[in-house]
């Protein structure tokens, strides 16, 4: 078994993966694949229903939201959040906190007027602001609660007096949220709960209908839920999946459980990376992310040779990304802490070797 340090998509739990290779065959004993049944057969409804109820149950979503499982990744919700929140004669603030916050607001622009609140551009992104005003005139405030390419993450949410929209593709799941302190939720599920194919939304259902545009059927939050996320076919496998994947976090005890677990990842990485010579962090220590550790060498040569015995132990995915370089280990909901020991292990050994 290889150690997935993969920023996305992640690692899924193994016993997840052979559940819905089992239902791609025979899904729950119909004779039938899940691939070929009907989205509105009473099987998939099921599904369905069960993932909504275990989002609103593992998350704690209150009274008055809608749970919509959505296709076109986080990319769409991007211009989604506007397209639906957005008045045209209005403006939206953005914290501009890494390359998919940026990406977030330049869609945004399509749709009003955008005043970026803060931005740590200048220092490539390797912390979080924290001294700004949100707007009040503003419709709504984005964020970004995990910066997956850089390693920063918001270790407490902004009190904001406007509606709090928030792409959390990178950590949903992994920690307690209050997510009555949020208008709008969404995540692609490929990096914390489950394949690529599906965004998982959480709306407030009282910020809809302030906007006069007319709204595509498909683009239209208020549509999604009326039909139920089924105005047309759902990504019904990444569904199932992202599913079982919840039902595995529950039956391990849930998010807090998880996020004790993750808490206990990083510290136990970050620690060795402070302390073995070859390597430094990259980011502020009060926002480094309990998600995405990412780290550089002291000397840039010994890079690629430290790859080299990674993938000679079967450490796989920790390249860091272009614009950071250096090393990314994701450590998701789904990696087991002995991975992170099989990583420090190796950290431990290169050093060894190159005293
Ligand atoms: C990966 C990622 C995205 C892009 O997600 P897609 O589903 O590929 O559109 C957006 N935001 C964050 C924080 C991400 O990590």
């Amino acid at each position: 078994m290889k150690h997935n340090f993969g920023a996305g998509p992640g690692i899924l739990p193994h016993e997840v993966l052979k559940q819905a290779s089992e239902a791609v065959i025979d899904f729950n004993g119909t004779g039938l694949s899940l691939l070929e049944i009907s989205h509105r057969s009473k099987e998939f409804e099921a599904v369905l229903d069960e993932a909504v109820l275990l989002v609103k149950e593992l998350f704690g979503v209150p009274e008055g939201y809608s749970v919509l499982f959505l296709q076109g990744g986080a990319s769409t919700q991007f211009a989604l959040a506007p397209y639906n929140l957005l008045p045209s004669t209005g403006k939206a603030a953005y914290l501009e906190t890494g390359v998919w916050a940026n990406k977030a607001l330049k869609e945004a622009k399509f749709f009003g007027e955008v005043e970026i609140v803060a931005s740590s551009k200048e220092s490539n992104f390797t912390y979080i602001p924290k001294d700004y005003t949100i707007p009040a005139d503003a419709a709504y405030f984005h964020i970004t609660s995990n910066n997956t390419i850089y390693g920063t993450q918001l270790q407490e949410f902004p009190k904001s007096p406007i509606p709090l929209v928030c792409d959390m593709s990178s950590d949903i799941f992994s920690r307690k949220v209050n997510v009555a302190d949020f208008g709008l939720i969404y995540a692609g599920a490929q990096k914390n709960m489950g394949p690529a194919g599906v965004t998982l939304v959480i709306v407030k259902d009282e910020i809809l209908g302030k906007v006069d545009r007319k709204i595509p059927a498909m683009f239209n939050y208020q549509v999604q839920i009326e039909g139920g996320s089924m105005y047309n076919t759902p990504p019904c496998f990444a569904i199932y999946v992202s599913m079982l994947t919840l039902r595995w976090l529950k039956a391990k005890g849930g998010v807090e459980v998880i996020e004790q677990e993750n808490i206990t990842k990083a510290r136990v990485l970050y620690d060795e990376i402070e302390r073995n010579p070859l390597f430094k962090p990259v980011c502020a220590t009060e926002d480094r992310s309990h998600m995405n550790v990412t780290f550089v060498m002291e000397n840039a040569e010994l890079e690629k040779p430290f790859l080299k015995l990674c993938d000679e132990r079967g450490i796989v995915g920790i390249k860091g990304h272009r614009s950071v370089g250096g090393f990314r280990a994701s450590i998701y909901n789904a990696l087991p802490i002995t991975s992170v020991y099989a990583l420090i292990d190796v950290m431990q050994e290169f050093a060894e070797s190159n005293k």
